[in-house]
């Protein structure tokens, strides 16, 4: 072989070699990167599991179906420091995270614990044992302040919360985006409940387009996070006879007005009353809350 032969010779098996050691690289990395997102995904998997808090002797009933449960179901809308202070009308439906947070830990004081509406109803058919002083957290709409300021508050204080989400508005401004509406959902804290598609006024609507926007947002839902969805809400507290039966009907367990209550029955599962606690913190929050009468706003 002479000595350009034997160079060409050199060089092709050099070749050969780098792209048989370019291709174990290759093949290694994607391996690296394969095992990274499982670890990834299993620590996600285990921070979302945080135990609920539950007071001590909690348990107020065996397994028996109950007539009516004294039953607090708080509404909120946006939970921020809002920025625009021009922004009235966010304003007027805003809390502020810190009172949000003093509103937990006052009520988790007094001894409450924090449901959710799917879990009332089991309770409400004995399906599972009422818990003392059951009280719900419920935030309409699926606005995105819910996953940057109301979640890390949830999570901190280790209680459970429902939100109703408008399917048609994830990913908009101002909303939930999917990937953080299914991180939401897969934490064992929140439950997701809907809301309608298009948060419509369901009142005065034809039958077809009511069952429309009921039912898919049920399935819309169902599928963005691989979870049945049983809670529904009425978008304004808008509802009548018609309404509320296509809510039934649709397969959910129950559905929340904004009727100022506390009671829920078995006659009231698609209406619930709901409360707005407003800024009450503290004694003011806990007297307001042990008044007999609540009277509409
Ligand atoms: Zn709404």
């Amino acid at each position: 072989m002479n000595k350009k032969a034997k160079l060409k010779k050199n060089k092709n098996n050099y070749l050969r070699n780098l792209n048989y050691n370019q291709a174990i690289f290759f093949i290694l990395f994607l391996i690296i990167i394969y095992i990274f997102n499982i670890v990834k995904s299993n620590i996600n998997y285990f921070k979302s599991k945080i135990k609920p808090h539950i007071a001590k002797g909690t348990i107020a009933s065996v397994n028996q179906p109950l007539s009516s449960i004294r039953l607090p179901i708080f509404l909120y809308h946006y939970v921020e420091y809002v920025a625009d202070q021009n922004d009235t009308i966010r304003k007027s439906l805003n809390i502020q995270p810190w009172v949000l947070e003093k509103q937990i830990q006052t009520l988790k004081d007094a001894g409450y614990n924090f449901i959710t509406p799917s879990e009332a109803i089991q309770m409400l058919n004995g399906n599972i044992p009422l818990v003392i002083k059951p009280i719900i957290l419920s935030f309409d709409d699926g606005y995105r302040d819910f996953y940057t300021d109301v979640f890390p508050i949830i999570k901190k204080e280790k209680v459970r919360a429902i939100v109703y989400i408008v399917p048609g508005f994830i990913d908009k401004i101002n909303f939930m985006f999917r990937n953080q509406l299914e991180e939401v959902a897969d934490s064992s804290l929140i439950e997701i409940g809907a809301h309608t598609v298009n948060h419509v006024w369901l009142k005065g609507l034809e039958a077809h387009h009511i069952k429309k926007e009921i039912v898919e947002s049920k399935l819309l839902l169902e599928d963005s996070i691989h979870r049945k969805v049983v809670s529904f809400a009425y978008p304004y507290g808008a509802f009548d006879d018609q309404i509320s039966k296509i809510v039934k009907e649709a397969g959910f367990t129950s559905s929340v007005s904004t009727i100022s209550g506390i009671e829920a029955t078995h006659l009231n599962k698609f209406y619930l009353f709901r409360l707005r606690p407003g800024n009450r913190i503290g004694k003011s929050l806990i007297d307001w809350l042990d008044q007999s009468v609540f009277y509409s706003w």
